[in-house]
């Protein structure tokens, strides 16, 4: 296939190797020099410097960008030049409402939408073992599916145009609110004296585990490495997503506003570039212990 990929960022860039292992490859991003360095890396691959230079000739479009703002933006340049039939799937961690309305305008045109947001972060998008949650038609996603899985050990449909960022949305409040928690946790115990690497081990047979706790926490924090994989900012992104998408279903969730909230005040007070790990750091700051074997 030939595909066109918008989006070199911290988990887009890896997606794009493992496209470009499979399909015809054109590549754009805002900043040129990131699409530049991606195309003398990738033979084969080729640097765009339009969005109209990636949409014209292609089979499909993959977007991979902070919020639904810029994909739609990137949508309606791309109306102007793909042809009817062709397919938009926006990687992004959207919003449904916004997804719907891109649908609508893509449609106008004859092109199709699939929101396909991703979950695994970047060492899973390098090994190819996303997984992949889908909006869309029956017939739309099936194309989708074809793409996405240069990328993806799971690709699930789970409804209409929206359907794929809602779900998105919602994992990562969840998310969110397991760092909260177990940062605040463990700092408790690591304050009384207990060894954190023994109660990550006990949490970890036990009920309180999480994806944190068993792979985050002992990965990344207990080893020191911190390594910044995943902006602060884009979790906070996600948690006013999935507040906004409990409201729309007319949901009460006073849960998810409080995690939401707290991500507004950690986003303000840790910056743009904070990883989304940093509120645990956070918590062993305040708590004057380190999580550490
Ligand atoms: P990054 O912040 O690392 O990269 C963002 C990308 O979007 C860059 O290519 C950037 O270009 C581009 N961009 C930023 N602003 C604009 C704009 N106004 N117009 C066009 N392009 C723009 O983000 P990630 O790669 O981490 O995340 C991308 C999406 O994937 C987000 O929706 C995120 O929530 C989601 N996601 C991220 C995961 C992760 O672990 N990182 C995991 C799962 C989902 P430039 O190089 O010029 O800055």
């Amino acid at each position: 296939m030939r595909i066109g990929f918008a989006g070199l960022g911290a988990i887009g860039a890896p997606m794009a190797e493992r496209l470009a292992e499979r399909h015809e490859l054109k590549v754009w991003n805002r900043s040129p020099d990131k699409a530049a360095k991606f195309e003398s890396e990738h033979p084969g691959v080729r640097a765009v410097a339009t969005i109209s230079e990636l949409g014209v000739d292609c089979d499909a479009v993959v977007t991979c960008l902070p919020t639904s703002r810029e994909v739609a933006a990137i949508a309606s340049e791309l109306a102007q030049v793909m042809s009817a039939g062709k397919l938009l799937v926006d990687c992004t961690s959207g919003d449904p409402g916004s997804s719907r309305e891109i649908a609508a305008t893509l449609a106008e045109s004859g092109i199709s939408f699939v929101d396909a947001p991703v979950s695994g972060g970047p060492p899973l998008a390098r090994t190819g073992q996303l997984t992949v949650m889908c909006g869309g038609s029956e017939a739309d996603v099936a194309r989708a599916g074809e793409v996405v899985a240069a990328f993806a050990a799971k690709v699930v449909h789970l409804g209409p145009v929206g359907s794929g960022h809602a779900m998105k949305a919602i994992n990562n409040i969840l998310l969110a609110a397991n760092i909260l928690a177990a940062g605040e946790g463990l700092v408790t115990l690591a304050r009384l004296g207990l060894d954190p690497r023994k109660a990550v081990e006990v949490l970890n047979a036990s009920s309180g585990r999480s994806f944190v706790t068993e792979s985050l926490i002992p990965d990344r924090v207990l080893t020191g490495t911190w390594p910044r994989l995943f902006r602060l900012a884009l979790l906070e992104k996600d948690a006013g997503i999935a507040v906004d998408t409990a409201a729309d279903a007319g949901i009460d969730h006073p849960v998810l506003d409080f995690v939401r909230e707290e991500y507004r005040a950690l986003r303000a007070e840790l910056g743009e570039e904070a990883d989304y790990l940093d509120p645990i750091r956070l918590a062993e700051q305040r708590a004057g212990v380190v999580l550490r074997g």
